[in-house]
């Protein structure tokens, strides 16, 4: 797919967008090498990571020196992570981005019939605007509900016949819990589909059964980023897969650690459709796993098993073990009477120390509940992690979850 004409002459036009970013011009320069003028070339460069955007931003801010043409258009990551990362669009430009998201509404069985709702502020994130505009642009009915109550929301989507909720893993187990106290369930709405991003937990499997339960709808995983544009959505027919939208991105899994292609590893991107801040080779952060296997939908697009696995940086080292919090969370959330939970991590002189602070299920004995958790956890990752239920309830999240927390040296 990668040596197909189309992704060439895309590619081609991505090198003309290089040659007029004077952020491009200066970093090939100081690295002796000339400007790349096709995809052949694109992938010999070397690769850029965050941090290198990051920094240009903060040197040459708002927008640092990559943008050339005109910007009509700027969105920002969430920096729950670090600072945030804001990136800027041409008309044009948008206009092939929401072309990408009718690709990922076909493979997530999207149709006109359908009625879309979107339950939270908009805000900066790119995620947001470009999935309801290229919704209401194929002609699906939409409803933006931000500045709502959870209540009030779930209301509106009663009353509306909403059969698609886009929203975080974390926020959808919200409303699950609120439609519960109000007596209603979510069962009896009409929605059948819910399309979950921002967090990794619509793959983690014990959290997604825990929301198709709650809501008697298909959970659908999609990822993209603000400075990539929509990347990813799990196959319709192929739960656990996610196709990407491999005619606007060239992608590589590499070693982390080296520029050599592997089956599991660091996924990155050379994003196709935007030029005024064209980037190349970047290394995203998340871990994936290639998904070799034939579709049952007969796509023939570069997918990914269980979608993203981890954040690098998240990653913990204990007893000489590599250990994503994703792992914890998804035992967390295949344990009975877990309301909510944070997991931190506390630095010590010898390994780092895990703490669980668990919220209960209101008809749960959290006397019993820790005794479990403590013996279970010790169980399943053979090491020993403080558990403490919490009385006051832990925050709820309609954004991005931050249940994983390194705390600093106290
Ligand atoms: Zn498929």
């Amino acid at each position: 797919m990668i040596d197909s004409p189309l992704i060439k002459a895309k590619a081609a036009r991505l090198c003309q967008a290089l040659a007029s970013s004077i952020f491009w011009l200066e970093r090939f320069s100081k690295l002796g090498m000339p400007l790349p003028k096709d995809l052949n070339e694109i992938l010999k460069t070397p690769t850029i990571s965050k941090t290198d955007l990051v920094q240009n931003q903060g040197a040459f801010p708002p927008l640092g020196t990559i943008p050339n043409g005109q910007v009509t258009r700027w969105h920002q990551s969430s920096g729950t992570l670090g600072n945030p990362l804001g990136w800027a669009d041409s008309t044009d430009d948008w206009e092939r981005l929401l072309r990408i998201w009718n690709v990922l509404y076909e493979i997530a069985g999207i149709t006109n019939s359908d009625k879309l709702f979107f339950p939270f502020s908009f805000g900066p994130f790119l995620g947001f605007w470009s999935a309801f505009e290229a919704a209401t642009r194929s002609g699906i009915y939409c409803i933006a509900a931000g500045g709502l109550t959870t209540q009030a929301r779930i209301r509106m989507i009663e009353r509306h016949g909403i059969t698609v909720v886009l929203a975080t893993p974390s926020y959808a187990l919200h409303m699950a819990e609120v439609g519960s106290g109000l007596g209603i369930s979510l069962h009896q709405t009409p929605v059948r589909t819910l399309i979950l991003a921002g967090e990794q937990g619509a793959s983690i499997p014990s959290l997604r059964s825990r929301l198709e339960n709650a809501w008697g709808a298909r959970v659908l995983d999609h990822h993209g980023m603000t400075e990539t544009g929509p990347v990813s959505m799990e196959c319709r027919l192929n739960p656990g897969v996610l196709h990407i939208a491999t005619d606007s991105y060239v992608c590589q899994i590499l070693d982390p650690n080296a520029d050599q292609e592997v089956e599991e590893g660091e996924l990155v991107l050379t994003p196709l459709e935007r030029l005024t801040m064209p980037l190349i080779r970047y290394r995203t952060g998340d871990l994936v796993k290639r998904h070799n296997e034939i579709c049952p939908c007969g796509r023939n697009l570069l997918s990914l098993s269980g979608g993203i696995k981890g954040r690098l940086d998240d990653m913990l080292i204990i007893r000489g073990n590599n250990i994503h919090p994703e792992a914890i969370e998804n035992w967390m959330w295949s344990q009975t009477g877990v309301a909510e939970f944070r997991i931190e991590v506390i630095p010590s002189s010898g390994m780092p120390k895990i703490r669980l602070v668990v919220e209960a299920e209101r008809e749960s004995d959290p006397t019993r509940l820790q005794e479990k958790i403590y013996s279970g956890f010790q169980e399943r990752f053979l090491f020993k992690a403080d558990v403490k239920i919490t009385e006051s309830p832990l925050e709820r999240y309609e954004m991005k979850a931050r249940r994983f927390r390194r705390l600093e040296n106290s």
